[in-house]
């Protein structure tokens, strides 16, 4: 029998339930990717992520050529071209992971009535992109099927066993008759930001072996947040693209133990958390998950203001430190990404989906579950239990980046200046911010929190 593999985002070869199962029910393993054009017509395919993304199917296609394999690429819309690789290699069984999104929801449902017809059977994986699949844990005594505060879930969550993480296989034969496309080229994409990391399962897993290997995991919980010294794992591509396994990620740091490795466990369960918000509520990707009755300024009021965030130029260092790393990286760090999207909901009062979509076009993570429910959890619109707490740039800039290396990194025009006011440059004589060639802040803080507290009310 010949079984085909439907690789999605989980571009990898260790821990990969799908292949795994393929691999025992069939001779031989059609291992497929569908460049498909529902995704680009989406919008998501951003220079930064199409270019990662290149990177990971070259890498899985290497991987699988040591193997005896080969990496099947397809261009067209999923159904059909699934239906037809099956049809051409006499394929009865197609394996895939499940996702949460309305794309994936979706892809699902087309997929099985693309195959049925057939006669070939599609199976849909669980904890291949998540830990922890999504309903897995339900809240008891509630009428709701997923947890909307994290705290619980993340109780529940701990206690499910899990799996233990598969090996890669150590051959895979592919039917002679399974044409395809080679790999496309990172080299050949557009517009990418200059300090992109490479993708691919390959220098996913260099990337975890050298930071667990830096003893940078122990540390963890007290570094987490610490802007300057950058020393969080910077595994989320790898783990959006699904080149690194979260099951394989949560079984490692419990190996280790500490309380560093719990506090990582702790952040990859906010990604299976906001996974199962998506999976039960899917239109909270572009709708408030709580509605507050904001009347957020959109492009048409404020197209200066979110020009002046977007640039990294509102005047406040650390906000323009971020969104400059996101631009030149396609990354940022999480506390920079919270205090820049306060910032903009909350200072700004803009609309929290004006700056998720700005994230989206560049982060080279960009995940709707993640962003989307990030944006809402800082907006005060998602799961926050504290949607009115409002972060003050200047307390979080001397709080995370004490002496300013951070800011000074991204914000080249504040490199003379002394540690006491790089968080505050409006400080300085009028004649030395003169010649800085900084902005002065775009908007006093204490107007920005009485607008938010005026427009917003108590709920
Ligand atoms: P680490 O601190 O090393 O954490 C390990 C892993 O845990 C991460 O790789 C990530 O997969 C997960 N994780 C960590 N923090 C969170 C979190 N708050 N929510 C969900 N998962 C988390 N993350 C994305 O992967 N994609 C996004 O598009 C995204 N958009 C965000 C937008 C906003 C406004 C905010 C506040 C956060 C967003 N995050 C997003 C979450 C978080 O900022 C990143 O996952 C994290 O900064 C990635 O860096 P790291 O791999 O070094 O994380």
């Amino acid at each position: 029998t010949v079984a085909v593999v439907l690789f999605t985002a989980d571009l990898r070869l260790h821990d990969h339930p799908p292949l795994h199962a393929a691999l025992r029910a069939g001779d031989e393993v059609v291992p497929l990717f569908v460049r498909d054009p529902g995704v680009h017509a989406a919008g998501f395919d951003a220079p930064n992520r199409r270019a990662f993304l290149a990177d990971c199917l070259t890498d899985l296609d290497e991987r699988l050529r040591q193997r005896g394999g080969r990496l099947v690429i397809r261009s067209g819309p999923v159904a059909r071209e699934v239906r037809a690789v099956a049809a051409e290699c006499g394929a009865t069984e197609v394996h895939m992971a499940a996702d949460v999104t309305s794309y994936a929801h979706r892809r699902e449902q087309r997929l099985r009535e693309a195959l049925d017809p057939d006669g070939v059977t599609l199976h849909v994986h669980d904890s291949v992109t998540t830990a922890v699949a999504p309903g897995a844990v339900t809240p008891a005594g509630s009428d709701t099927d997923h947890y909307s505060v994290f705290t619980p879930y993340f109780r529940r969550w701990s206690q499910v066993p899990q799996r233990e993480p598969l090996p890669a296989p150590r051959t895979v034969r592919v039917p002679e008759a399974a044409r395809g496309e080679g790999p496309p080229s990172s080299k050949d994409v557009d517009g990418t930001s200059p300090g992109l990391p490479e993708g691919g399962e390959t220098a996913g897993r260099a990337r975890c072996a050298r930071w667990w290997g830096a003893g940078d995991l122990s540390r963890y919980e007290d570094r987490h947040d610490d802007l300057a010294g950058d020393a969080t794992s910077r595994l989320s591509p790898y783990l959006h693209f699904g080149t690194l396994s979260p099951v394989e990620a949560v079984h490692r740091a419990r190996a280790h133990g500490g309380p560093g490795a719990e506090a990582f466990i702790r952040q990859v369960c906010w990604r299976d958390f906001h996974r199962q918000v998506l999976a039960s509520r899917p239109e909270a990707a572009a709708a408030d998950y709580r509605s507050r009755n904001d009347r957020w300024r959109g492009e048409d009021d404020a197209a200066e203001d979110i020009a002046a965030w977007r640039e990294g130029r509102t005047g406040y260092p650390v906000v323009d430190a971020g969104m400059r790393q996101l631009r030149e990286e396609g990354w940022m760090h999480n506390r920079a990404r919270l205090l820049t999207a306060s910032f903009l909901t909350k200072t700004l009062y803009v609309d929290w989906r004006i700056g998720a979509r700005h994230f989206l076009d560049l982060l080279v993570d960009g995940d709707v579950a993640n962003n989307q429910l990030n944006w809402q959890w800082v907006a005060g619109t998602g799961t926050d239990t504290r949607p009115h707490r409002v972060l003050n740039p200047v307390v979080q800039g001397k709080r995370f980046d004490p002496r300013g290396t951070y800011v000074r990194r991204w914000v080249p025009e504040l490199e003379g200046v002394e540690d006491r006011l790089v968080h505050e440059p409006w400080r300085l004589p009028r004649e030395t911010r003169a010649g800085l060639g900084y902005p002065e802040p775009l908007i006093d803080l204490a107007d920005g929190l009485a607008r938010f507290k005026q427009a917003r009310g108590r709920d």
